[in-house]
This record gives structure tokens, C-alpha cells and sequence, in this order.
């Protein structure tokens, strides 16, 4: 491998590793000799991590490379701590080879200290240890002189400097601790630089193993519920919390119950350390400086008191909030952000969080997970402490840091909505999905059958991410299993912004060879599923209090009788007047409720495939074969309508674009004289 390969792989294997290091957090270094483009001599460039991505899935791309005499140079310009902010509009000058990858606000941390491989990683052992009240005396003692130790400082132009100077006089460092933010180590090859970091954070883990006093936490404080009732009151709990905190731009959230979540919200120091705040910077950009722990004992478990006090919860937290920025803030500060906690911890339960988008909120989660390491660490062996207050505020609003937000595109249209799509392993159900999710939205697809939403849901994470894509398979039939699906869909995303009642089938026979059979299964599936689906889900969304859409995939033949299927025309036709009756319901708490009416939808339909062709076929007088191009010539407009068409209504009726329509049919059928609405 050539040395930025080199560089590549092991950051790559620091970054897999939690333990080593947090998603996005760190950053690693090597200085190699390259032919210079201009001069056609050898240089010392800089490769070091970029701004923004995540180590373990870095590529060579998310490198930025910087000429190392330019950067030397640089220290001329150097005004003092007071401008150290204006020494990162100089770094795009050091470019080597046009490099289109923005340096980070890390990179003098990287290029001044006197060695060629440099990691920078945020282990949580070693957290502990630096944010631990005697963190320094603990270096000393458990790296025996191998570690210095630097005190707090926001990373910056001027820790850059401090480094350089440590690690050049005392020469036999093999690397220096940053007290409340991480771990720095070096070394002369990729490979030993590699087995110094790790070392080093085996040596804090082993250390602290030792040394921890038990209980920790202050021993357990709490019962811890079983998972079924942990992830029932979570369900019930997140769409409540969602609402009351989406009034600026919607949120997703996440649950979790992992081990060691649940050791800390059991415990005596719960409400205690919780209010100290996090240390590593890394940790509140993502955390916000503190969690709010909610008023629940899990010995008397009462959802209905929980639910009644999260108003005053959450305007004492906005209000704790405003006080810190209006505490902190400067003259030249970015205005006040979204005031609302990320972190929710619920004795005996677990943690919720939330974010604008999925990913982001469970990746909050464990960033919050991280912390609760640090202080199980700290609090183990020494007193833990949080990071002060104004230097919390000065990172949290950081002009960079607010460059960056700046810097973000513009939210898609759906991002921040969740969307439950049933018969989503069908055709027009997966278009649909796609769609959605190609929107920004998050959705959760079911079907009855399982191999089929499988195969769907799989299908749509190509396109949507793991984040974003959840199945439950279920009937919609079922009033148990409807409860357990929307439960399912709040516990996964927090609530619940738009339904597509799309699961169908069909069925043809003449009147008197319909049986009784055949009648009942239509009403079942297209009459009392979207009742029971829509009937949880206006429930779900009056819940929120923060509206939401609902858009039933009838058929033309809701409008337009047609002979030999009654059973199914008339399904069809309550259907439609279902979704009017709710859209009047609907209608003082926000609720859209539209109809799109497909026709003759023949391409990937699951509903097309069977005997419903067959029958079609044998009532027009045609081949099953021609079907496709018999609808096609029946069309005013000749043309075929595919499930990317009904995706497309379907979005619209969904979307803030039709936001001013409730109601409403829109046919997609290639025109029908016979189905104009009136
Ligand atoms: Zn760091």
C-alpha cells in the first residue's frame, strides 16, 4: 500500500471500532513526501481527515491534502487566541493538487505536531479519564509518563500550537490527553502509530476496570420494566413528545433500551449527573449540553400523570435553555436554535431522541451513550465534571460550527414526516414508497404477505437508507394487529404524518354467482381495513396535534359501476365516501384525507397477476395477453398508467403542495369520460 492507502486503512479500521472512537468523531493524519504538479519536486504534503464524514467509512476522497512549508509559513500570520478563528480562512491557500475537500477546523492539530502519523481519536475510556476532576494526576499514574496532558481548551489554531510544543519538548511522549475531549497519539510508520492508540485506550480500559467502585451510579434507585412494557410505554409516550416539539420543523425520533442506558436511568446519580452536562465537545453538538430526564417511577407506572406533566417539563427546559443562551451569549452570537431537548431519559424505560431526521436521531442516542460511559468511568474513580457552561455555549455557537449548518442543503419536501404505506409490497405500494422516501419521508411498509414485504422493503433501502425503511407485516383485517402496526410505526419513528391506505384486491364474478364469500372478503379488506387503519392512525395524528394526510388508493370503479363485479365496485364506492367522512372529521384537527383513483394499473401489480386478469379478460371478450394494450386504446388518452403515475398523485395528496385540498379525487386514468367526478 502507498502511505495514503495506508493512512486510509487504518483509519478506516479506528473509525469501525465505537470503542475507539464516536460516528464522525476524530480524525487521523500522515505526512507524505509527493511530487509537486508546479515544480516537479518532491513536497511534505499533509493528508488528514476533512471536514465532515465519518472515519470507519472514509474514503481517500474525504481526505483533504495541504502543502506542510505552507502551512509552516502560516504561523507568521498567527495574531494571537483573539483571531485564531481567522486562521482557518488561510487553510484553503495550503491546498496541494486542487483538492476539492474542505480542511477542517482539526488540521493545526494534525500539521504541527513533529511526527508523520498522527490519530485523534474519542475513545470513552480515555474520556473518562480526561473528564475525571483530577484527570491530569490520573495520566500520570496510569500511562507512567508515556501521555502528557493538555487542560481544556476549545480545538482551534492555538491548541495546535500547544501540541507542537509539548510533543517537542518532551520528545518521548508518545502522545498527550486533552482534558474533557479525547486522546491524541503518534507515531513514526502508519502501523505503529495504529498500535499506540490502541495501547493507550487499552491501558485506560484496563485501568478503569480495575479501579471502578461498585455499585456504580450509586447503585440502582429504580425497577427496570420488562422490554414488552418498555417498548409499549415508549410507543405511547413518542408521538405526545413529538408533537409538542415539532412546531418549528418536524422530528424523528428513536428508541433505546440498550443495557447500558438502562443501567443508568435505574440508578441513584441519574438526576444528578444528568444536569452536569456532557463533556466531549462531540458529545453536546449532538446531545445538546444537557438531557431531560422525564417525571416517571416505573414502580407505580402511570402513562396518563407522565403524559399530563410533559408541558411543564417541557416549558422548564425551553426556559433553562433560553437562560443559558441568554447567559452565554456575544455580541456577534448566531440567533437562538430550536430550544426543545434531544435526550429524553426515562427512569426504569430507557432513552428517546430526536432529531430532524432519523439518522440523526438515533446517532444522538448513541452519542448520548458515549457520554454515559464517560461519566460511568469518571464518576467510578474520581468526581466527574462536565465541561463549564460558556465554553459548552462558545462551541454550540461557534460562528464555524454555524458556517457549517449554513453550509447544509436546503430539507426536502417530506423531510422530518413519517409515512405508513399498506399493501406495500405491491406495485403501486412500492412506487409509492419510493417516492416518498425519495422525498425525504421515512416510511414503514406493510403487507399480509411476508416474503413479498421482504423482498420490497429491501428493495427500498437502496433507496432510502436502513434508517428510514421499517416493515411489519400484518392484516389489515385484523383490529389486534392494525394497534400493533401503528404502535410498531411510533416506536420506530415517533408518530405518524401520512397514510397511503393502498392494500387491495379484486375479484370478478357476476351477481349471482357472487358469493357470499367473495362479498364479505372485499368488504373486509377494502371497506373495514382502511377503516381500522385510518380510524388508529386519526387517533395517532389527533394525538400529535400537528395535522397530517391521508390518501386511500381507491379505484375508477368507485364511480363508475361496472357489470360482473359488484362485490368489488361497491367496496370500492364505500371506500371513497369513508375517506369524505373522515376528511370532515378530520378537518378541525388538521387531518387532509384525498382518494386517488387508478385505472387499469396492469405493470407490476400483484392484483393484475392472478385471475382478476383471467376474468377481465374473459368479461371484455380478449386475450389475457392484450389486456395491457385493450386498456390502453380504451383511454381517452391512450396511454398506459403505471405505478410511477399513482406515486406521483399520491406524493402530491400527501405533500404540503396539496395542503390546501381535503376531500378530494383525483383519477389517474388516462381519462375516462365516464369517471369525471361532479
Ligand atoms: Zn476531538
Amino acid at each position: 500500500m502507498s502511505e495514503p492507502e495506508l493512512l486510509l486503512y487504518r483509519s478506516n479500521l479506528l473509525g469501525s471500532d465505537l470503542r475507539v472512537t464516536n460516528f464522525g468523531g476524530g480524525n487521523t493524519s500522515a505526512k507524505v513526501k509527493m511530487r509537486d504538479h508546479l515544480s516537479g519536486e518532491d513536497v511534505d504534503v499533509l493528508w488528514v481527515k476533512g471536514s465532515g464524514g465519518d472515519l470507519g467509512s472514509i474514503k481517500l476522497d474525504g481526505f483533504s491534502t495541504l502543502y506542510m512549508d505552507k502551512l509552516q509559513a502560516l504561523k507568521k500570520r498567527y495574531r494571537g487566541l483573539a483571531h485564531e478563528d481567522e486562521m482557518v480562512d488561510y487553510l484553503p491557500h495550503c491546498t496541494f493538487n486542487l483538492n476539492p475537500r474542505a480542511a477542517s477546523i482539526d488540521t493545526p492539530l494534525h500539521a504541527y505536531i513533529p511526527k508523520a502519523h498522527v490519530d485523534h481519536m474519542h475513545p470513552d475510556a480515555i474520556i473518562a479519564i480526561a473528564a475525571c476532576a483530577d484527570s491530569r494526576r490520573l495520566t500520570e499514574v496510569i500511562f507512567g509518563g508515556q501521555l502528557g496532558w493538555l487542560p481544556w481548551q476549545r480545538p482551534g489554531y492555538d491548541l495546535g500550537l500547544k501540541l507542537e510544543a509539548l510533543a517537542t519538548s518532551q520528545p518521548k511522549l508518545k502522545g498527550i490527553i486533552l482534558e474533557g475531549h479525547g486522546l491524541f497519539t503518534w507515531g513514526d510508520t502508519a502501523k505503529s502509530c495504529y498500535e499506540i492508540t490502541l495501547e493507550m485506550i487499552r491501558l485506560a480500559e484496563q485501568w478503569l476496570a480495575e479501579n471502578i467502585k461498585q455499585p456504580v451510579f450509586g447503585g440502582v434507585k429504580t425497577l427496570t420494566l420488562p422490554p414488552e412494557q418498555r417498548a409499549a410505554l415508549a410507543a405511547r409516550l413518542m408521538p405526545a413528545l413529538r408533537g409538542r416539539i415539532s412546531a418549528g420543523e418536524r422530528k424523528l425520533g428513536d428508541f433505546n433500551d440498550s443495557a447500558a442506558v438502562l443501567e443508568f436511568v435505574a440508578s441513584n446519580d441519574l438526576a444528578k449527573l444528568a444536569a452536569l452536562g456532557t463533556s466531549c465537545p462531540d458529545h453536546f453538538l449532538r446531545t445538546k449540553i444537557r438531557p431531560l430526564v422525564l417525571d416517571f417511577d416505573p414502580a407505580q407506572p402511570d402513562v396518563d400523570k407522565l403524559l399530563a406533566g410533559l408541558d411543564r417539563q417541557l416549558s422548564d427546559y425551553r426556559a433553562d435553555y433560553t437562560a443559558y443562551y441568554e447567559r452565554c451569549k456575544r455580541a456577534n452570537s448566531p440567533a437562538v436554535r430550536d430550544a426543545n431537548p434531544v435526550i429524553y431519559l426515562i427512569p426504569g424505560v430507557g432513552m428517546l431522541s430526536f432529531a430532524k431526521d432519523k439518522a440523526t436521531a438515533r446517532i444522538a442516542g448513541e452519542f448520548y451513550i458515549n457520554a454515559i460511559n464517560v461519566m460511568r468511568g469518571a464518576n467510578g474513580v474520581d468526581t466527574y465534571v462536565g465541561l463549564p457552561e460558556q465554553e459548552a455555549f462558545d462551541i454550540e455557537y461557534w460562528l464555524l460550527e454555524e458556517a457549517k449548518l449554513q453550509r447544509m442543503p436546503k430539507p426536502k419536501s417530506l423531510a422530518g414526516r413519517v409515512a405508513l404505506v399498506t399493501g406495500g409490497a405491491g406495485g403501486i405500494g412500492q412506487a409509492v414508497a419510493r417516492q416518498l422516501l425519495q422525498e425525504g419521508a421515512c416510511v414503514m411498509l406493510t403487507d399480509i404477505d411476508a416474503g413479498a414485504l421482504e423482498e420490497a422493503k429491501q428493495a427500498l433501502i437502496k433507496v432510502g437508507g436502513k434508517d428510514c425503511v421499517a416493515s411489519v407485516q400484518g392484516d389489515i383485517t385484523s383490529e389486534a394487529q392494525v394497534e400493533a402496526l401503528l404502535s410498531a410505526t411510533s416506536l420506530r419513528f415517533g408518530g405518524l404524518d401520512i397514510l397511503v391506505s393502498n392494500a387491495g384486491i379484486a375479484s370478478a364474478a357476476p351477481l349471482e354467482d357472487t358469493t357470499l364469500e367473495i362479498w364479505n372478503r372485499n368488504q373486509n379488506i377494502l371497506v373495514t381495513g382502511y377503516f381500522l387503519v385510518s380510524r388508529g392512525a386519526f387517533r395517532l395524528m389527533k394525538q400529535q396535534k400537528i395535522g397530517g394526510s391521508m390518501v386511500f388508493v381507491a379505484s375508477k370503479n368507485g364511480l363508475v359501476a361496472s357489470a360482473g363485479a359488484s362485490a368489488y365496485c361497491t367496496a370500492k364506492a364505500a371506500e371513497i365516501h369513508l375517506a369524505r367522512c373522515i376528511a370532515l372529521e378530520g378537518a378541525a384537527i388538521g387531518v387532509r384525507v384525498n382518494v386517488v383513483n387508478p385505472d387499469a394499473v396492469i405493470r407490476g401489480s400483484r392484483i393484475w397477476d392472478g385471475k382478476w386478469k383471467e376474468e377481465r379478460a374473459a368479461s371484455n371478450k380478449i386475450e389475457a395477453d392484450n389486456i395491457e394494450e385493450f386498456y390502453r386504446q380504451r383511454s381517452m388518452l391512450k396511454l398506459s398508467v403505471l405505478p410511477e403515475d399513482i406515486a406521483e398523485a399520491v406524493y402530491f395528496m400527501a405533500s404540503d403542495k396539496s395542503g390546501k385540498s381535503t376531500g378530494n379525487v383525483l383519477n389517474v386514468d388516462a381519462g375516462n369520460a365516464a369517471a369525471f367526478t361532479r
